[in-house]
């Protein structure tokens, strides 16, 4: 294995995975659901393969899907896009990311992310030879942010872009108004592409909305824009994304796309297009039993002995063990099969500076109310 791909070995969530597996664990770690997105949708990709959609796409995606995202794009957010050259199809927004990165961002630059991150960013960063800065996000009035001065000293010279995840996985923070101002003004003022990762935008709690950092003045000229169908209409396993930005950006990222997967597979484009298309009902619906879910959970948690944060948006809760006599979230994560039957994710391994998240796992609440309270029930023996 090459030297800058060394620190990576397996992600955390193959790992914890197959640990849930092996010890027969109820998996609260990587994040997917176990239910089924919507039936009709499903139908779609079945009809798609039955109807010859079969051979390679075009390059830049299904003209459908393309055209659904740029409407969808329009009816939410007001952003235009063109179908033709300012949005492709990527392998997920796992790829889109670094194809991004690899496109934008020359060896030596500097690319700022908010630990703790998502694990594909420090690897796709590597991968292109860059370096990544993190901005801690830390715990304040119950919900994690970052400190302006800090995001402000992180930028350099050097610095190309900024990755930018909201709604933010792992810690459920929705980025306000305020804090995307904040990044937008940066951006502007010290001439930075924005990277932003948006796969949560729809699943967001407490009437809190997701909003764009490219609906900012001057934003949408230098923000590559990336989503994906995974968390919006509960198939992750599809693997269908894509990137929204300037005709200029685009073609970057597509040079570089072609030769990491040349096109992403084709019926769950046709498939996705129609989801975006007619399944947003079944969206909200989907948001509003993750509410109830993620309420279910953090009541559980907090009954469990775990100290919670109440998450704005996404599958996750993040709690602090310490309050159950914990300190290291790696070690407990790894016992807690043996101790509780309960698979989780260790977030200190999303830190450039693990012992700042040292005390702090993550749990998934995408899963059925019956797995969710067994969960609970056997991590009430922590305590
Ligand atoms: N970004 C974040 C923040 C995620 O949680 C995930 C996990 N699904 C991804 C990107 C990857 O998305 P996809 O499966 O579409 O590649
Ligand atoms: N996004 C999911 C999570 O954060 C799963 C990602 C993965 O398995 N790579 O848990």
């Amino acid at each position: 294995l090459v030297s800058r791909m060394r620190a990576f070995g397996t992600t955390i969530f193959a790992e914890m995975s197959a640990l849930a597996v092996r010890t027969g664990s109820i998996n609260l770690g990587q994040g997917f659901p176990d239910t089924d997105g919507p039936a009709a949708m499903l139908d779609h990709a079945s009809e798609a393969i039955a109807a010859g959609a079969n051979q390679y796409p075009p390059g830049p995606g299904v003209l459908d899907l393309r055209q659904a995202v740029v409407e969808h794009r329009s009816a939410h957010y007001g952003l235009r896009y063109d179908a033709d050259g300012e949005v492709l199809v990527t392998v997920g927004a796992t790829e889109a990311i670094a194809a991004a990165v690899l496109a934008l961002c020359e060896p030596g630059e500097e690319v700022v992310a908010f630990e703790p991150y998502y694990d594909s960013y420090a690897a796709s960063i590597a991968l292109a030879g860059a370096r990544l800065t993190a901005v801690t996000l830390r715990p304040a009035q119950g919900r994690f942010t970052f400190d302006p001065d800090e995001l402000r000293a992180a930028i350099t010279p050097r610095t190309r872009a900024i990755l930018v995840n909201s709604p933010h996985n792992p810690t459920g923070t929705v980025f306000t108004r305020e804090e995307l101002a904040v990044i937008a003004e940066l951006c502007l003022e010290r001439d930075l592409v924005a990277i932003t990762d948006e796969v949560y935008e729809h699943l967001t709690f407490d009437g809190v909305e997701h909003i764009p950092l490219a609906t900012f003045p001057g934003m949408r000229e230098r923000t590559v824009m990336i989503s994906s169908a995974g968390k919006t209409f509960s198939v992750t396993g599809w693997k269908t994304g894509w990137v929204c930005a300037p005709r200029e950006y685009v073609a970057a990222v597509q040079t570089v796309k072609q030769f990491l997967t040349f096109t992403a597979s084709a019926p769950w484009q046709v498939a996705v297009a129609y989801g975006l298309r007619h399944e947003l009902e079944w969206v909200a619906a989907l948001r509003a039993s993750l509410e109830d879910k993620r309420d279910r959970l953090m009541d559980g948690l907090r009954a469990a002995g775990f100290s919670v944060y109440r998450p704005q948006g996404t599958y996750f809760v993040q709690t602090d063990i310490r309050p159950l006599g914990f300190a290291d979230g790696l070690e407990l994560t790894r016992r807690l099969p043996e101790l509780a039957g309960v698979v989780a994710i260790p977030t200190q391994v999303f830190y450039d500076h693990p012992e700042r998240g040292a005390h702090f796992v993550r749990f998934a609440f995408c899963k059925r109310d019956e797995v969710i309270d067994e969960a609970v029930a056997r991590l009430k023996r922590l305590s």
